[in-house]
């Protein structure tokens, strides 16, 4: 094994900590350079998950303490792939773990998709996390009805962050130009579509409940969509967790609106949609199909087609991961490909010292415990071959850092993030809220910068 074991880490969300941590815990003399391209730390806790879920956020407080490690030095503002090849990496580092995560949305494939106001729930909720690479204008003003395509937790944090009202999310980490957004906007009622049945649902107990817990926000179930079939009923008996989401979408489907709360969130099992309806360029409305299941937990179309007025389509259909200049990609799963985290090319050969974390690795399913498991496998795999791993060429901290003082690089390090964190955090304070985020690069990076 080359010594001391000199890894990098690409990617700083939770699937890259993890991997950091498991391998110097492993390896007691081993280094880690963990590698983002955004000046920050912690991927999608910081840049997905919704701002009124500050519990989850609270992982952070774990994955400081593992960044806090000697051996691991946190390098922000560096995009690999672009600003540092994969190869000119590859003469500082042993092995080299990819955990690049998902970032983008996946096609519906129907027609209507490029209209506007059909967009992708990973620019919406990069909007409301004011990630600084992304639009972050968006308007809500002038629509009443809108669509929400897809039935996982991702979906259920859109209709949730579109259906409260702004005042509910001020204590929360919004920044003010999110909170201006959703304070103007007139949206009252959002429509969940699911093609499959509610045993079929792939949301999570806490997070559906969670849905409910705004008064100003009801949550009504379409009961002709609460259809079992033989398979459905298997499933429920299986899982405690499907027994107890379906307890309460049933529940739902048994309520009468009520008409003094001001907003609803409805959901519709069972209407698949099929064409995302425009006029002049823009959004006016949603074709569904509606299906009938198959026995085994499959559906088909019936012919009986459902036109809905809505002025917004939100497609919650699922993350993407973007191939890395240098690597192999698959297109199919849209993953790197890889055995158990060693990364294979096309015709299923390893890459040598090449391993995968995370959604990059197993596509993006799964919470943020879940990477975590993640990471040991791929760790273990790469101390099994760890022996025959060629050393890097050129093996200390001291090179890297000249080629990336080279390049020109605005790198933010782990002090930087602490004093970013402190300055957002400050600024909540008189304001009561949780923080209040800076949304520019370059912000960010000037204030990481002051020592
Ligand atoms: C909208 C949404 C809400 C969610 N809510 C929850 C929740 O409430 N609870 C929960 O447990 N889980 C939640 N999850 C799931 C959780 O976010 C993921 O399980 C987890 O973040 C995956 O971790 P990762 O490290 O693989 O990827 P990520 O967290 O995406 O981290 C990848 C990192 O790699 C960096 N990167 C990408 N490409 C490059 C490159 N070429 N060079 C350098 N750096 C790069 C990115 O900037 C990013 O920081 C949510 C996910 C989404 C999408």
């Amino acid at each position: 094994m080359p010594q001391p074991l000199r890894d990098a880490v690409v990617g700083a969300g939770p699937a890259g900590i993890y991997a950091a941590d498991i391998l110097t815990s492993k390896v007691p003399d081993a280094t880690v350079d963990i590698f983002d391209r955004l000046p920050t730390p912690y991927g999608l806790i910081r840049y997905g998950v919704a701002p009124d879920h500050p519990r989850i956020k609270q992982i952070i407080v774990a994955l400081h303490r593992v960044m806090e490690k000697e051996r691991i030095r946190f390098i922000g503002n560096v995009h690999i792939g672009v600003d540092l090849k994969v190869d000119e990496l590859r003469q500082f580092y042993d092995a080299i773990i990819f955990a690049t995560g998902a970032e983008r949305d996946r096609s519906m494939r129907i027609p209507g998709e490029e209209l506007v106001r059909s967009h992708g729930a990973a620019d919406f909720v990069a909007f409301y996390d004011s990630h600084p690479d992304r639009e972050q204008t968006w308007d809500l003003s002038q629509q009443r009805s809108v669509a929400v395509v897809g039935v996982g937790n991702v979906g259920l944090d859109v209709a949730r962050m579109l259906a409260r009202t702004a005042d509910e999310l001020l204590s929360t980490d919004i920044p003010a130009h999110v909170h201006q957004v959703l304070a103007d906007s007139t949206v009252t009622d959002v429509h969940m579509f699911a093609r499959r049945g509610p045993a079929q649902a792939k949301f999570t107990p806490v997070e559906l409940r969670e849905l409910d817990h705004s008064p100003n926000v009801q949550v009504l179930v379409a009961p002709e969509g609460m259809e079992f079939d033989d398979e459905s009923e298997a499933a429920l008996s299986r899982s405690k967790s499907l027994r107890m989401v379906v307890d309460v979408l049933s529940e739902w489907a048994m309520r009468d609106p009520k008409p003094d709360v001001p907003r609803r969130i409805h959901i519709h099992f069972l209407e698949n949609p099929v064409e995302i309806l425009g006029e002049d360029g823009a959004v006016i409305g949603l074709r569904t199909e509606r299906q009938e299941l198959t026995g085994d937990g499959n559906v088909r179309g019936t012919g009986e087609f459902t036109e809905w007025e809505v002025q917004a389509v939100y497609r919650a259909v699922g993350y993407r991961s973007e191939a890395i200049e240098d690597l192999p990609f698959d297109t199919r799963r849209l993953v790197l490909p890889n055995e158990g985290g060693r990364v294979i090319d096309l015709d299923g050969a390893p890459l040598t010292g090449i391993y995968a974390t995370g959604w990059v690795k197993r596509g993006p399913v799964g919470l943020i415990g879940h990477t975590k498991s993640d990471a040991a496998e791929t760790i273990a795999n790469l101390l099994v071959d760890a022996p025959d791993l060629p050393p890097a060429a050129r093996r200390s901290a001291a090179a890297v850092d000249a080629l990336l003082a080279e390049k020109g690089l605005p790198v933010t390090d782990f002090n930087g993030w602490d004093r970013l964190d402190a300055h957002e955090l400050a600024s909540g304070v008189p304001h009561g809220r949780a923080r209040v985020k800076h949304h520019s690069r370059a912000g960010m990076t000037e204030i990481a910068a002051k020592a």
